[in-house]
């Protein structure tokens, strides 16, 4: 049994759309990255990584490689997963915080874990999502970034 951490945060920005552990949010601006700049799924993957001492989500896909941009996130999770589980190890649990001042998440946290539970093929139980703001103070709490963590827990 190992367990991992992942840490992720992204700026926002007009013009660009809001996902959020794979769920498309409505809202004026969205994270600014190479790839769809998942917050939620970098920090997961991470944690990920992290749990199977696989280093971290920049080793695996560098954001110079033309091959990720604007690529679905989800992508980087599934394919986690699976050198995961070709090295014999497969997913608990994940508790997931995400840091956002706005939008307010709580209407959404519901949906997030159901994206994630189902990328990962784990029940809604198994995936904890938490919401918390910035309360008003440093980049998160202007509304200029979004931010998450993620732990893992892993199993043979
Ligand atoms: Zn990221």
């Amino acid at each position: 049994m190992r367990v991992g951490i992942g840490h992720d945060t992204h700026r926002l920005a007009e013009g660009r759309p809001l996902i959020l552990g794979g769920v498309r949010v409505e809202h004026p601006r969205g994270l600014v990255g190479h790839s769809d700049a998942d917050v939620v799924l970098h920090a997961l993957t991470d944690a990920l990584l992290g749990a199977a001492g696989f280093g971290d989500i920049g080793d695996a896909y560098p954001d110079t490689d033309p091959a990720y941009r604007d690529c679905d996130s989800a992508k980087f999770v599934r394919e986690t997963q699976a050198r995961l589980n070709q090295a014999g190890w497969h997913v608990v649990n994940v508790d997931v915080i995400v840091f956002a001042q706005e939008p307010k998440l709580g209407p959404i946290k519901a949906a997030i874990r159901a994206s994630l539970a189902g990328l990962l093929g784990l029940n809604v139980a198994d995936v904890n999502v938490k919401a918390k703001t910035g309360e008003k103070v440093g980049a998160i709490g202007r509304a200029e970034a979004i931010g998450c963590q993620v732990v893992a827990l892993i199993d043979r």
